[in-house]
C-alpha cells in the first residue's frame, strides 16, 4: 500500500539513463534523513501530458524535466516563473497542494551560484562576457548573466541565426560575433562561458583558438563529462580561473529539493564525490 506521506520526485526525459539527478537527490535524501524517493522516468513525448497529470495523484511533489520536454512542459503548467518564461523552458515542476503545476527554470541560478562558489572573486560587472553557443543552455546563461549585471555579452554560435534569435529576445547588451572570430573575441573578456556541446564525450573537440585566455578571466564550461575539458585545461595553463560544469548541475538542483522536501541542501565536496561515483 502506498504511504501518501512519503514524498516522491523524479526526473523526466527521453532518454534518461545518463542523468545524474537521481544520485544527486538520492544523496541529499539520505544525508538529511528524509523518507522520500527520487527516480528516473523515461517518458516519450506522446505520453508527457498523461504522465504529468497523473504523477500528483500518485504522491509526487514535483519533477525535474530534461531533454526533450523542457519547452513542452511550459504549456502544461498553471504558473510559470518570469525566468522560465524568458528562457522559454522549465527544468523544475512543483505539484502544489492546490492542484496547480508551478514551472521554474533554475539552470541560470545554478550557473551563477556555481561561479560564485567556485570563483569567489568573480565580479560579473567588471567587464564583458563571451558566450559560446546559442542552444537551450545558452538562454539560461544569458538570462542569468544579464541579471547579475554583466555590462556586455559577446555571443558566438556556429549557426549565426540562432545567435540572432537570442539577441532579439535578450536585447541590446548582446553583440553577435562570427563563429570564426570566437578565439579573437576572448581577448579582454572578463568571463568566458562554453554552452556548446563541444568537448563533451561523444561530441567533437573544441577547435576554437584558446591563446587569448589570460590571468584574471573566469572561464566556465557547462560540459561536465569529462569534468576537465580542453577549454578548462587551457584556462588553467593561462592563469585564468576554471569553473567546471558539474557545479552548475549541483546548484540548479538546490531550489527544487528545497521546494519538494522542505530543506535547503548544501553543495559541497561530499556531494560532488557522491555524484561522480
Ligand atoms: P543544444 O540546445 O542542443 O545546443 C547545442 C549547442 O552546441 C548549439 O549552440 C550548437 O550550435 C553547438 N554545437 C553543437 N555541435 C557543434 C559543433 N560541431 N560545432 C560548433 N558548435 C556546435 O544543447 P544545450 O541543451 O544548450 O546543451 C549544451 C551543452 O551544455 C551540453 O553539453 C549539455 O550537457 C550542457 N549543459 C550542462 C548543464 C549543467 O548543469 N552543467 C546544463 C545544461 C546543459 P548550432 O546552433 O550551430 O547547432
Amino acid at each position: 500500500m502506498t504511504d501518501k506521506k512519503v514524498p516522491l520526485a523524479a526526473v523526466i526525459g527521453h532518454p534518461i539513463a545518463h542523468s545524474r539527478s537521481p544520485q544527486l537527490h538520492g544523496y541529499w535524501l539520505r544525508r538529511y534523513a528524509i523518507r522520500g524517493h527520487y527516480i528516473p522516468m523515461d517518458v516519450a513525448p506522446d505520453n508527457l501530458e498523461n504522465v504529468i497529470r497523473m504523477l500528483p495523484t500518485l504522491g509526487f511533489v514535483g519533477v525535474n524535466v530534461t531533454i526533450p520536454h523542457k519547452e513542452a512542459v511550459l504549456k502544461l503548467a498553471d504558473l510559470v516563473t518570469d525566468r522560465a518564461r524568458l528562457i522559454g523552458a522549465a527544468n523544475t515542476l512543483v505539484f502544489r497542494k492546490d492542484g496547480k503545476i508551478h514551472a521554474d527554470n533554475t539552470d541560470g541560478y545554478g550557473f551563477v551560484q556555481n561561479l560564485a562558489q567556485s570563483a569567489p572573486k568573480w565580479d560579473p560587472k567588471a567587464g564583458p562576457a563571451l558566450v559560446l553557443g546559442a542552444g537551450g543552455a545558452a538562454r539560461a546563461v544569458l538570462a542569468s548573466l544579464l541579471d547579475v549585471g554583466v555590462p556586455e555579452i559577446l555571443l558566438t554560435n556556429r549557426t549565426r541565426e540562432r545567435a540572432e534569435a537570442l539577441k532579439a529576445d535578450f536585447g541590446d547588451k548582446i553583440t553577435i560575433v562570427d563563429w570564426v572570430q570566437a578565439g579573437n573575441a576572448m581577448e579582454g573578456a572578463n568571463t568566458v562561458v562554453n554552452t556548446t556541446s563541444l568537448g563533451m564525450i561523444g561530441h567533437p573537440e573544441m577547435r576554437v583558438p584558446l591563446d587569448a585566455l589570460a590571468p584574471g578571466m573566469v572561464v566556465s564550461d557547462l560540459v561536465y563529462a569529462p569534468l576537465q575539458t580542453k577549454l578548462l585545461r587551457a584556462a588553467t595553463e593561462a592563469g585564468a580561473t576554471p569553473v567546471d560544469g558539474l557545479g552548475m548541475l549541483l546548484h540548479q538542483a538546490v531550489p527544487a529539493f528545497e521546494r519538494w522536501f522542505g530543506i535547503r541542501p548544501e553543495v559541497d565536496d561530499a556531494l560532488r564525490a557522491a555524484v561522480l561515483r
